[in-house]
């Protein structure tokens, strides 16, 4: 295998296609798919996967906020995009960038309609969110006659989608909750449709919802983390492929002795003769001081190696006792072959957080 050298993130975009191409295959062939690329694509590279989605045929993609559309825009995707989040502050950045706002209280419509009035637009589309349960963002059920009231006549804006999300689509114990949540969706959105007298694109579910809940598709499903290879369930990582692998090298090789320490405040205590290896990356790359103290491990040749003591802000030191390798040798931190859910489970967190973390510091290397 060839030297890397140093840590790089990798990102496959085959295994980009392929979970494309699962979730897709679950959807009714009328579906459309929106394509969730927020918080650098989960760390990854959001050019690089949002071009590759738009390669696959792509409907949609979203971001969190304007500037991260803003970005997408100035690297020539023309896609539509909805800001899921967007600000006041970057009305005008968004209606210039041609990019798709969902509004989500009353004083967001306001204010963006006053803009688009002064900006001249017609018909500019908009999606609504409506908080069914979640209690995040989003107008309540009873907000419907105001959001008419505020359109009525008007013809600046088009309510071109309406959307909630699910708050426990990944969990099986919340399934009345999802349900009831579903339930009110519909509910509104047939109001909605009485009152506008056509039907904008419905949208509601994540990838959990997508697997769990097909009968809520409506028009539009939104995904983010199953593109990336992970389902949130141990099936679906199975069959999923992880987008991401974070690989790095051997620093360095110790020898420890009983009774020595490893790390920043001798945290790890060696109890016996250790061999430890040091790695180039700590929680300045994102791996977190969550991750020290031996329940997380990486691989080595196919093998577990405890991270051990406090992670550094660099640095982070495995065992490699029974390990054979040697300094220049690859690591595997997550990715393939050591799933980040798994490697996020093992201090309480999850797929998401660990992918998103990987800080810029991390050279991005796009596999096709
Ligand atoms: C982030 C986000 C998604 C994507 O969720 P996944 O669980 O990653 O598929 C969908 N909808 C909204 C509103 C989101 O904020």
């Amino acid at each position: 295998m060839a030297d890397i050298g140093e840590t790089t993130l990798e990102i496959d975009l085959s295994a980009l296609a392929h979970n494309f191409h699962f979730l897709k295959a679950r959807l009714e062939p009328d579906t459309k798919f929106l394509g969730v690329v927020k918080a650098f694509a989960y760390g990854s590279d959001m050019v690089a996967i949002a071009k590759k989605l738009e390669s696959l045929g792509i409907d949609y993609l979203a971001v969190a906020y304007v500037k991260e559309g803003v970005l997408l825009r100035e690297a020539g995707i023309t896609a539509p995009i909805l800001v899921l989040h967007p600000q006041p502050t970057h009305f005008k950045a968004l209606i210039d960038h041609g990019l798709e706002p969902s509004l989500y209280s009353p004083r967001v419509l306001r204010e963006f309609l006053a803009i688009a009035e002064q900006q001249g637009q017609k018909k500019y589309p908009v999606h609504i969110k409506f908080n069914t349960g979640l209690n995040r963002l989003g107008f309540w059920e009873n907000d419907v006659e105001f959001i008419f009231k505020q359109l009525n006549g008007s013809t600046v804006l088009k309510i071109k989608g309406m959307l909630s999300h699910l708050a426990a689509s990944e969990d099986e114990n919340e399934r009345d909750f999802s349900l009831n949540q579903i339930d009110t969706f519909k509910e509104i959105a047939t109001k909605l449709k009485n009152q506008l007298g056509y039907s904008p694109t419905l949208h509601m579910v994540n990838t959990s919802g997508i697997l769990n809940y097909p009968e809520a598709q409506f028009n539009m499903v939104r995904s983010g983390i199953g593109l990336y290879g992970y389902g949130n369930h141990p099936h679906f990582d199975q069959v999923l492929k992880p987008v991401a692998t974070l690989k790095t090298v051997i620093s360095q090789r110790h020898k420890i002795e009983p009774g020595e320490s490893v790390g920043y405040n001798r945290a790890f205590k060696s109890d016996g003769y250790r061999i430890t290896a040091t790695l180039p990356l700590g929680h300045a790359d994102g791996i977190g001081r969550q991750y020290g103290g031996g329940k997380t491990f990486v691989t080595i040749k196919g093998k577990k190696a405890p991270i051990i003591g406090n992670v550094c802000m660099d640095m982070i030191m495995v065992d490699v006792t029974d390990i054979e390798c040697k300094e220049g040798d690859e690591v595997i931190v997550f990715g393939k072959g050591n799933s980040a859910e798994g490697f996020a489970n093992t201090a309480q967190s999850i797929s998401y957080e660990l992918l998103t973390a990987i800080s810029s510091r991390v050279r991005r290397v796009i596999k096709p």
